[in-house]
């Protein structure tokens, strides 16, 4: 095969990995690189949208996702004493986009994608540089510790502090801190009952979450300094800011051994970049959009993007020009959302939980009107291969 047609993606996140798939299905040969020494490091679960599922079954993986994720039926938002502001039943998602919402352990959806991958396409501990974007008349240079790799599309997904971002435009800030940080467990919690529910408190929040296999996917955010480390242990900070928040928040970090916490400070891409390909390099994900979680749309644009490169390979234009309007739209409406959610005035924060409850009384149609036009975004098809 020449060089021409090889695809180097470097970082084996769910962006990366998604693409490397997708590109490999229209017979591309792919090589991914990932500087870890394993893929998405467990502890952690995502959910996906209908969006993302519909993306995934163009590359082969929906079912199979969906066979290894919960149904998110049933939550809701509650104050910091429990208080419901708002009860959502989460089978209109299905009814209005066509499918459900659903969550999966993120290690488990790296694994899946991998096994899809040609034997030897990924390679794990393994640090790429873009070392040139190349153009239409040379091929990318991607150095790694093994030596240099030429390609004719390089796949940027090196998540939020994307060097290869750097490397294309120079110009560019580079992701800005999004004001807090996040913690995430998944544990099990024996006997724990509970309706999944996200509630927010002043310049705080707290999600409780099941997964297919029993346990308990929880995560916790606050607003607080970059890089800011707990003193002791992370349990700790999480039981000082959270423990006395209502069931089944104490249960849950009762379950959490300190080395079960993740921390991530959370970021996000402004302004938004000129363009996600340059040369023959094309962002994907993180690296080209991060955002806030507050959506729970990073990973799912993400795929998102990785199958529309796949049906615009050979025409990065057209990849910016079908994505960029879309994801940075939604990272300021992810950045909006963090602002409501984390609101650490008091009195603003009572205001705002008062409107949850009066627009809640009108039914669960603005709820799930507020993912009109994420959800119910359909890919391109034709990156699946033609029938042998
Ligand atoms: C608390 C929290 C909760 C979230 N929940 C959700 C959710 O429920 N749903 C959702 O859709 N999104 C969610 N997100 C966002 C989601 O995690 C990201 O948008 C998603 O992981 C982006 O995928 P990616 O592949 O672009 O980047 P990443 O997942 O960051 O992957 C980048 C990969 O590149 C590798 N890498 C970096 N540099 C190099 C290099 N030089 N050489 C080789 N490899 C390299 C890294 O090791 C990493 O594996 C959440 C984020 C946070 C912080």
């Amino acid at each position: 095969m020449p060089q021409s047609s090889r695809v180097v993606v470097v970082g084996g996140g769910i962006g990366g990995l998604t693409a490397a798939v997708a590109l490999s299905r229209a017979g591309r040969e792919v090589v991914v690189l990932e500087r870890a020494p394993s893929l998405e490091p467990v502890g952690s679960a995502i959910s996906l949208a209908p969006n993302a599922l519909r993306a995934l079954d163009v590359v082969g993986v929906g079912d199979e996702v969906r066979s290894h994720a919960a149904r998110v039926a049933e939550g809701g938002m509650r104050t910091t004493s429990g208080r419901w502001l708002a009860r959502t039943d989460a089978t209109g998602v299905a009814e209005r986009f066509g499918d459900p919402l659903v969550m999966l352990p993120r290690a488990t959806l790296a694994g899946i994608l991998a096994a899809r991958l040609p034997a030897g396409a990924l390679r794990t501990s393994c640090r790429a540089v873009l070392a040139d974007p190349g153009d239409g008349a040379r091929p990318a240079r991607v150095t790694t510790p093994d030596g240099e790799l030429t390609a004719g599309l390089v796949v940027a997904a090196d998540g939020v502090h994307s060097r290869a971002r750097g490397v294309l435009f120079p110009a560019h800030p580079g992701a800005v801190y999004s004001g807090f940080t996040t913690w995430r467990v998944m544990v099990p919690v024996p006997g724990a009952e509970f309706v999944p529910h996200e509630t927010w408190g002043p310049g705080r929040l707290w999600g409780t979450h099941r997964i297919a296999d029993g346990r308990v996917y929880a995560y916790g955010a606050a607003v607080t300094a970059a890089g800011g480390r707990a003193a002791d242990d992370e349990r700790a900070e999480l039981l000082r800011l959270f423990g006395d928040w209502h069931e089944p928040v104490p249960s849950v970090l009762a379950a959490v051994r300190p080395e079960d916490v993740l921390r991530h400070d959370v970021h996000h891409v402004h302004p938004a970049l000129p363009a996600y390909h340059r040369g023959r390099v094309a962002l994907v994900g993180d690296a080209a959009h991060a955002m806030p979680p507050n959506l729970g749309q990073g990973g799912n644009q993400a795929i998102e993007d990785a199958v529309v490169l796949a049906h615009h390979a050979g025409d990065l234009p057209a990849y910016t020009a079908a994505r960029l309007p879309r994801t940075a739209a939604l990272v300021t409406k992810a950045v909006r959302t963090a602002r409501l959610a984390m609101l650490t005035n008091r009195p603003a924060a009572a205001l705002r939980n008062a409107a949850i409850t009066a627009v809640s009384r009108t039914g669960p149609a603005f709820f799930l009107r507020t993912f009109d036009g994420i959800a119910d975004w359909r890919p391109p098809q034709d990156v699946t291969p033609k029938p042998e």
